[in-house]
């Protein structure tokens, strides 16, 4: 048997977050520097015998890209060893691995699920997926372990689902705490830890039981769509061997190692993007035409959030400025460093205004629900020097 850096949930892990990003699910005895890619939908399978017993799920091998390939499982086992995850499944999309997580766990039950959301998923779980029976109660105060049981229907409730931190406003969340309720009932904790990464979260040692990423936000660096699935080796062969087989949304090998390429730097960058986002958020919770900042070491709770994400909180944020729409959009407009751009987690900034765009599907009562408004700017800050995007916020700002 080949030595592994990271054996599939066996042993663990001895090689520290920096060194697993470059080397994590590598096979020591393996001489490739770069990941090769198989670029290839179909893979031989030889003898009748052993066809069967693979489709049958008895035995492990390469079929049909789709549900499996071996560049794809090189970045499921890269992020296996950075998330302390015993399996992973890798998809076509963040959106594409939520909705199988739905349909997968959810079919024929109901979900609760913070109301503190990427506005995509909010809308999934408003509109479409009552249409398939599945249906979904919204907690409002999701820090409350209360209102997280008061929405559970039990034998009905499938899972928990929690966006940490949650997207524009980085609510930060006692991840222990909500697992502690889903343990309790007998139910999973589902997470979406994409704005975290692995580098600042690990939801899996806090008692989640999956963990779900878009790879299209830090990991892609702005070059790719993507994401992954992790936890248990059983969750994960039964959506592979199951409904992810039939769905289709798999990530293609040439994503695969360009997000290999980017998951290099990850650490270095997340905490790049954490120190940028705190100086704009100082900054910016100091001047006049800015009524509030959404920044996790703002605030009341800012000493509850350092415990919770001792690493930092990663490069979003967002600020409500003084006025509403029409402000907004001057300030947007007139800013000349970061893009007016539907993305998180580039090397360049990125400003948005969620109510018209992202979260456009909320209403304005569900938006004061979730904490935002139309005053609400979300900004994704990049890798640039602190200074040029606070001289750059300066000039736009004067303007209302
Ligand atoms: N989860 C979060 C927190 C997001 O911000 C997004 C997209 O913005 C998604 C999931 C969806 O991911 P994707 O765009 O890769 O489908």
């Amino acid at each position: 048997m080949s030595r592994t850096l990271y054996p599939g949930g066996k042993k663990p892990n001895k090689q520290r977050p920096k060194t697993l990003e470059i080397h994590g699910g590598e096979t020591l005895a393996e001489r490739e520097i770069r990941p090769g890619v198989a670029r290839v939908t179909a893979f031989p399978l030889r003898r009748l015998r052993r066809a069967q017993d693979i489709f049958a799920g008895k035995k492990d091998g390469f079929v049909y890209t789709r549900i499996n390939n071996p560049t794809v499982k090189k970045f499921e086992e890269r992020l296996m060893a950075m998330e302390g995850a015993e399996a992973a499944l890798a998809t076509s999309s963040g959106m594409s691995a939520i909705m199988l997580l739905a349909l997968a766990l959810g079919h024929g039950g109901h979900i609760v699920s913070s109301n503190r959301l990427y506005g995509g998923v909010f809308h999934l779980f408003r509109e479409y997926l009552p249409k398939l029976g599945i249906h979904v109660t919204f907690v409002d105060n999701p820090h409350s372990v209360e209102a997280w049981q008061a929405a559970i229907r039990p034998g009905t409730t499938r899972f928990l689902y929690l966006e940490a931190p949650s997207n524009p406003l980085i609510d930060v969340f006692d991840i222990r705490m909500i697992a502690a309720v889903a343990y309790s009932y007998g139910i999973p904790l589902v997470v979406d830890s994409t704005l975290a990464t692995p580098v600042l979260l690990k939801p899996l040692s806090l008692g989640a039981d999956i963990v779900v990423h878009s790879a299209s936000k830090y990991m892609g660096n702005g070059e790719v769509i993507g994401g992954c699935i992790l936890g248990k080796k059983k969750v994960i062969s039964d959506l592979r061997n199951g409904w992810f087989r039939d769905m289709g949304g798999c990530l293609s090998p040439d994503n695969a190692v360009i997000l290999m390429s980017h998951l290099e730097s990850l650490s270095a960058r997340m905490i790049e993007h954490s120190t940028n986002a705190f100086r704009i958020a100082e900054y910016l919770s100091a001047h006049p035409k800015v009524r509030k900042v959404h920044h996790p070491a703002f605030g009341e709770d800012s000493r509850r959030n350092k415990e919770l994400m001792p690493k930092g909180f990663g490069g979003l944020m967002a600020f409500d400025i003084v006025g509403g729409l029409d402000e907004a959009r001057m300030v947007i407009e007139a800013l000349k460093m970061p893009w007016l751009a539907a993305n998180i987690g580039e090397a360049r900034s990125l400003v948005i205004h969620p109510a018209t765009t992202t979260h456009g599907q909320m209403n304005t009562e569900e938006l004061a629900a979730a904490g935002m408004s139309e005053s609400t700017i979300r900004y994704s800050v990049g890798r640039e020097d602190p200074a040029d995007l606070i001289e750059d916020l300066e000039q736009a700002l004067e303007l209302i």
